[in-house]
């Protein structure tokens, strides 16, 4: 158990390094920013949806190594996915974050790494983030969210 907690540690910590997919988007055709005032992460989701189907997502922002990593890892389980299975994966993903005894879907892929902020409460804002202002985005709300 400790040798795999270790590997998702040096899963985390890779993609807090050297996240995936940090960048704006020019072409971007929803945007939306997000805030975790308990923890001080701020994130900006960019989408480039073509009917139903993520093209192309990528983010940029300010945060700590799990609300990072986290945007990192969802970026690249998003691309070329269809919104609906987008939402999914999010319902998915906030269940095993919110759920001791919750099984890891396959569909989760890599995003399994991050099970462990279950155990600290305020680092599940963290965690969730990233997926919030996606929603927020895909909405195209105007005001910022927040995980408040
Ligand atoms: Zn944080």
């Amino acid at each position: 158990m400790s040798d795999l907690r270790d590997l998702y540690q040096e899963v985390i910590f890779d993609h807090y390094k050297k996240p995936r997919n940090f960048h704006a988007m020019a072409d971007a055709n929803h945007v939306a920013h997000g805030h975790n005032r308990l923890c001080g992460d701020k994130l900006t989701v960019y989408l480039h949806l073509e009917g139903d189907v993520i093209q192309d997502v990528s983010f940029e922002g300010n945060g700590c190594a799990i609300s990072t990593a986290s945007a990192s890892l969802m970026t690249d389980a998003l691309k070329g996915k269809k919104v609906e299975e987008a939402e999914r994966l999010f319902e998915e993903f906030h269940h095993l974050v919110t759920h001791d005894d919750a099984e890891a879907s396959p569909d989760l892929g890599k995003l399994e790494v991050l099970a462990g902020v279950r155990e600290f409460p305020a680092r599940v804002k963290c965690a969730t983030l990233a997926w919030h202002t996606l929603q927020a985005a895909l909405k195209d709300r105007a005001a910022p969210v927040t995980t408040e």
